[in-house]
């Protein structure tokens, strides 16, 4: 258990698809799953989701998913919606440590402590809402039995660049600024290109490298693109600057080109002009 909340502290600091994915698994093993911790103890400390945290104290946490970055936990009577945004962290914590002022909701048994803090948002839905949430969302290459047939059919549709659409939520779920990069990356796609000109199998390729890399992040608990050949390490000791090709690096990993930087979809992506030409 030692490890447990190291390992998630590194992964809280980009929540992209695999984090929710992997939150939605660990809640449940930790709160849904414990011998003899049936119930959930949920407050707000921070007091902004008071009302709320009362309707579940000492329900049962019967299941979690994830659709994209979104978050949805089902208790026995109530459902909550949870998207951690850009600075929002869900961290487990021993039982003995309090809440903060920080703290939007605490869900606790007699074992582990999870806290929310800075979420985007926090709140109950019905399940009429939250359906009309996933409707909203592209195809989430981490749900089972998903297909890109709406990722070819969107993508056909716009000219707006490829680093753009890959990082809305509602061509495709999931995809943040560090995969969106690393993908692009490793298809040899320049980010400028527009999404119409994508052929089919450049579309396919994307999918495939998003659900490789995105089920690989789940597994891990963090962001690792590089191959274990190229690094020669095995997947679990690649840590630190080794872990990407582009993002974030002045030179491309693999062939030691000087990266461009675009401002595309209003975050900065690094791409390398030798592996992906214009
Ligand atoms: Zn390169």
């Amino acid at each position: 258990m030692g490890s447990r909340w190291g390992d998630t502290v590194i992964l809280a600091a980009m929540p992209e698809g695999h984090t929710i994915h992997r939150l939605a698994q660990d809640l449940v093993a930790t709160l849904g799953s414990a011998p003899g911790a049936a119930t959930v103890q949920a407050t707000s400390p921070q007091g902004r989701f008071a009302d709320g945290a009362s309707l579940l104290d000492g329900d049962r946490l019967i299941s979690a998913e994830a659709f994209g970055k979104y978050l949805f936990c089902h208790f026995g009577g109530a459902l909550l919606h949870v998207h951690l945004g850009l600075i929002g962290k869900f961290r487990p914590n021993p039982p003995d440590v309090p809440g903060g002022d920080t703290v939007r909701l605490r869900l606790e048994n007699d074992r582990i402590a999870w806290h929310l803090t800075g979420p985007a948002r926090c709140e109950l839905v019905t399940p009429d809402e939250a359906s009309a949430i996933v409707a909203g969302l592209g195809a989430d290459p981490l749900r089972p039995r998903t297909r890109p047939t709406s990722l070819h059919r969107l993508l056909a549709r716009t000219a707006k660049p490829i680093g753009a659409t890959l990082l809305d939520q509602q061509v495709v779920a999931g995809i943040g600024n560090v995969y969106r990069a690393e993908i692009l990356f490793l298809r040899g796609i320049h980010p400028e290109r527009p999404s119409s000109s994508l052929s089919a199998d450049e579309i396919d390729g994307i999918w495939s490298e998003a659900k490789r890399l995105l089920r690989r992040g789940v597994r891990l608990n963090r962001i690792v693109t590089t191959s274990p050949a190229e690094i020669g390490r095995p997947l679990a000791r690649i840590d630190g600057d080794d872990r990407l090709y582009v993002y974030h690096r002045t030179n491309c990993r693999r062939c030691g080109s000087e990266l461009g930087t675009l401002e595309i979809g209003g975050r900065p992506i690094q791409f390398c002009p030798s592996c992906q030409p214009a």
